[in-house]
This record gives structure tokens, C-alpha cells and sequence, in this order.
């Protein structure tokens, strides 16, 4: 059985201007300690599916279909019921550590709290693992760090700490949304790499959302292209890679910048912009960006099984011309 099942996930939201149809009918598995990657451009839907999967949607948000983590449904489960299996089985580290911590409390009240309140620790036990646990995220001199508030440490250093909290717990299932967005290159690549040892080692599934490509192709083991909240290709990330099947997974290939590119002047931009999630389109939501559109994605295709895993919603065949490479 795998970890997290999701069946036809919906979330819409109910705004002045009309149904924001957000994520429409998505599905997918996730086995444990499988890393798989939401990769799409803003709006596709990433994040909303995420918060969707933990009962953390905004108030005007609604939300259909089924999402069962271990056999467990987790729509409709009370809130108190929902907040249990989040804190200690399923973890979200958010774009933004600095808001997402308490600037009030110290970083080691704040790891201790989490221990206490869903592992029953002792404090003094858990002040120890909390030490721990940042020492394994590279914080250097993490017992000085313990006694710090949010606001003395550095963006990339609350990043860390936000990691070692949603590690803390050793979840079945850490949800990542663009954890490293706002980090400079350097930290980037140490807190990608340290989330695919921790997640070896403690066999912690994840979920990451993000729009970029080397990220993805570092750490995932799957892909799930998103577009207009639905998906567009599934596949291994390697398959995906040098084999993309639907245009828009090879339009953000291309668009992954390239130094020869720089030097020539040329950008590989998708051309114009998703479509407005109050009215998307019957047909193929991709298709007034598709270079190969033609009559027949007026109709929506379905997300048909390629064999192997892969799954693609086009009406091709196959693409016609051969992608540009990808270095
Ligand atoms: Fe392009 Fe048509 Fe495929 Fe949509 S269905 S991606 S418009 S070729």
C-alpha cells in the first residue's frame, strides 16, 4: 500500500469575482521514503494541493476527493484529529521561515515544544534532541542557537531550522513547499542535499513543490507536472528529463536558463501566460500556449497511462520535433 493516496483531488475557492477553480481532479501515489517533485509554474497549483493534503486550505477554500495517508482518510477529519497526524506524522516546511516561526519564542523553546507536545518528551530530553537535530541541519554552535530568537539569525540559518523542525518528529511525510527559494546558492545546495540523507535515512517520504528544474532533477525520484491545477506528465525523473512526452513539460525544459543561451541572447520563455483559473478553458488549458495545438484540443484529453509510470494529458502522439537539449 503506499504512504499517500490521493484520488480526484479538487479545491476550488468561492471569491467576488466568481469560482477560483484551482486544483481539478489530481491523483497520485507516494511510497515511503520516495521523493516525488510538483513542479509547474505560479498558480498550477502546487501549493494548494499541499495545503489541500493537510486540512490547512483557507477559509473560502473547498475541497472534494480522497486523500488517504496509510489507509487513513484525512478529508473531512476533525480538526484535532488532523492537527494530531500533522505534528507527528506528516510535517510542511513553508516558503518563508521567517513567518513561519514564532519570533516570541526562542528556537529552542520552539523545537522543544514540538517534542513535548507530540513525542511526550521530557524538556531535558527534548532540548537534547533538539540540539541534535540542528547540529544534523549544519547550524554550527547549535546550543548558543537553542537560546536565539528568529529574528538574530540569518534567512538561511531559519531555513535549517525549519528543516530540523519538520525532521524533529522523524514524519512518514515531509511536505517541502520552495524550501530553499528565498536561499542564496550556496545553502540551497547543502539543505537539498541534507534533505535527501535525512529522508535515506529515516525512509521519510517527500513531497516537494517547486518550480525549479535542478532541484527536481537532484532530489526526486518522480515528477508530477502541473498545469491550471491539473496534471500535464508523471513520469521518473530521468524518463521526464530526457524524454519529456507533453509540451508543456518540454517548454519548461527549455526555459531552464543556460549559459551558451545567455551569451546568444536567446530566452527559451514559454510564451504568453497560464490561464485565469476563474474560466479555464474546455479544451486543453495548455493549448494557447502549445505550438502544437491543433482542432482537436478543443477537447480536453484525458491523463492517459504511457506504461512504465508515465502518464500524459496531450492529444499527440508524440512531440513532433526534437526538444532542445538540456544541459
Ligand atoms: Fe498542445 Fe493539444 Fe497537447 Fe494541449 S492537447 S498540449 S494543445 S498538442
Amino acid at each position: 500500500m503506499a504512504l499517500l493516496e490521493v484520488r480526484d483531488l479538487t479545491v476550488s475557492f468561492d471569491t467576488p469575482d466568481g469560482v477560483v477553480h484551482a486544483v481539478n481532479g489530481i491523483s497520485f501515489d507516494l511510497d515511503p521514503g520516495e521523493t516525488l517533485g510538483l513542479v509547474g509554474e505560479s498558480g498550477s497549483g502546487k501549493t494548494q494541493t499541499a495545503l489541500a493534503l493537510i486540512g490547512l486550505l483557507a477559509e473560502n477554500g473547498k475541497v472534494s476527493g480522497s486523500v488517504r495517508f496509510r489507509g487513513q482518510e484525512l478529508l473531512g477529519m476533525s480538526t484535532s484529529e488532523l492537527s494530531r497526524v500533522r505534528g507527528s506524522k506528516i510535517s510542511m516546511i513553508f516558503q518563508d521561515p521567517i513567518s513561519s516561526l514564532n519570533p516570541y519564542m526562542t528556537i529552542g523553546d520552539q523545537l522543544v515544544e514540538v517534542l513535548t507536545h507530540h513525542r511526550n518528551l521530557r524538556r531535558r530530553e527534548a532540548r537534547a534532541r533538539a540540539e541534535e537535530m540542528l547540529h544534523q541541519v549544519h547550524l554550527n554552535d547549535p546550543g548558543q542557537r537553542m537560546r536565539q530568537y528568529p529574528h538574530e539569525l540569518s534567512g538561511g540559518m531559519c531555513q535549517r531550522v525549519m528543516i530540523a523542525m519538520g525532521l524533529l518528529c522523524q514524519p512518514d511525510l515531509l511536505i517541502a513547499d520552495e524550501p530553499t527559494t528565498a536561499l542564496d546558492v550556496t545553502v540551497q545546495s547543502q539543505i537539498n542535499t541534507l534533505m535527501g540523507e535525512l529522508s535515506e535515512q529515516s525512509s521519510t517520504a517527500i513531497l516537494l513543490i517547486t518550480h525549479d528544474l535542478g532541484v527536481v532533477a537532484g532530489l526526486c525520484h518522480r515528477v508530477l507536472v502541473m498545469y491550471a491545477g491539473q496534471e500535464m506528465e508523471m513520469a521518473g525523473v530521468d524518463d521526464l528529463f530526457a524524454d519529456p512526452r507533453h509540451p508543456y513539460t518540454e517548454g519548461l525544459l527549455n526555459s531552464v536558463p543556460r549559459l551558451d543561451r545567455a551569451r546568444s541572447g536567446i530566452l527559451n520563455a514559454i510564451p504568453g501566460n497560464p490561464p485565469n483559473l476563474l474560466d479555464v478553458p474546455a479544451g486543453c488549458p495548455f493549448s494557447s500556449r502549445c505550438r502544437y495545438a491543433f482542432d482537436r484540443c478543443r477537447e480536453r484529453p484525458g491523463f492517459e497511462a504511457l506504461g512504465e509510470g508515465r502518464f500524459k494529458r496531450c492529444h499527440l502522439d508524440a512531440l513532433p520535433a526534437a526538444r532542445e537539449e538540456v544541459g
